[in-house]
């Protein structure tokens, strides 16, 4: 919460999606232990990585930290950037099939002579706590029962909290990737939002953007998007983590919405760092808790 002061300027109220993710990671953790102590079920998350790219691997140490700290069991495997198509193959069949592990994650991007597609929909849809596989998309599109995305998931995770009933407000989604801003668009429908979807080849995008009363941008662009593009009192979900240098030489965070100039505006506005970035993980683990409980049979406990 952060209102104005006078001193600042900021009148938005800041969603703290850092606070958020532990309460969440709390809540999980809470119900790992109800299921071991009932139904001596630990659920397990299984992370391959391939290859050595050094961003995948801080965020694999830190999926199977958080993994750990909730009380649920962690299995990494890192493979050399030379593994075969078939070896990968085998190791996913492997983890399909052992009924310890109820998520897999595969970490991408995934080295060039390996078919992605082909590698995401190989993992078994029960198991796919990414929410890539086909089976899942098709039944997030027909409002069937699935695994959600789960950086979309935490950030209606995030709106829900902050506003309650989303049915009838205009959304727009900025950006159309299959993992954030398509899953994104379709989870605000599922709300009975009003949702546009824009992309690189939207015609005024300012315009459209000032229509909204829920704005997530997903682009990929540091700060693209202008406090004046945003509707007033709007609530706004940045998506976009982008690396820029500072004059000093050295470098930081920002989202794809600018901050200051949008917090001036907006009525509530997730920051970057400490807003959706956080959420991912910690619905990583919630999807991975809920397959475990549907796996086994097991009404998810409250
Ligand atoms: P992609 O590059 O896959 O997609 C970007 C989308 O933005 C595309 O649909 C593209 O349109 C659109 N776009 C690009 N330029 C413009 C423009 N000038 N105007 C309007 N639309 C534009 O990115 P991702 O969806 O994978 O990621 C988006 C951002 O979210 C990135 O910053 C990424 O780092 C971040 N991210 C954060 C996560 C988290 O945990 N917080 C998780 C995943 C991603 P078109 O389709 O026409 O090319």
């Amino acid at each position: 919460m952060n209102e104005n002061d006078g001193s600042k300027r900021s009148v938005a109220t800041i969603i703290d999606g850092k606070a958020f993710a532990a309460n969440l990671r709390g809540e999980i953790a809470r119900k790992v232990e109800w299921l071991k102590q009932n139904h001596s079920l630990i659920p397990g998350l299984a992370v391959v990585l391939v290859g050595e790219d050094p961003a995948s691997q801080v965020y694999v140490r830190s999926k199977g930290k958080q993994t750990v700290e909730a009380g649920m069991n962690s299995y990494e495997h890192k493979l050399s950037a030379e593994t075969s198509q078939a070896d990968l193959l085998k190791l996913i069949d492997d983890l399909n099939n052992d009924p310890d592990v109820h998520g897999i994650l595969v970490q991408l991007p995934l080295p060039k002579h390996i078919d992605e597609p082909m590698i995401i929909n190989s993992v078994a849809a029960e198991k796919d706590v990414d929410g890539f596989h086909l089976s899942n998309v098709g039944k997030l599109a027909t409002g069937a029962e699935g695994i959600v995305p789960c950086t979309p998931l935490g950030s209606l995770m995030m709106l829900k909290d902050h506003l309650g009933e989303l049915s009838g407000k205009k959304a727009i989604v900025v950006g159309r990737s299959n993992i954030v801003g398509k899953p994104m668009a379709l989870l605000l429908l599922r709300e009975s939002c009003t949702v546009t979807i824009a992309h690189s080849r939207t015609q005024d995008l300012p315009g459209e953007c000032r229509e909204a009363d829920i704005l997530v941008a997903a682009v990929g662009r540091p700060e693209m998007i202008k406090g004046d593009w945003i509707k007033p009192g709007a609530t706004v979900i940045d998506v976009g983590i982008n690396r820029i240098e500072t004059e000093d030489g050295g470098n930081r965070l920002v989202g794809d919405v600018e901050f200051e100039s949008a917090a001036e505006v907006a009525g509530a506005i997730t920051p970057v760092p400490g807003g959706v970035g956080p959420m991912t993980i910690a619905c990583l683990l919630h999807n991975t808790l809920q397959q475990a409980c549907r796996l086994n049979d097991i009404a998810i406990p409250d």
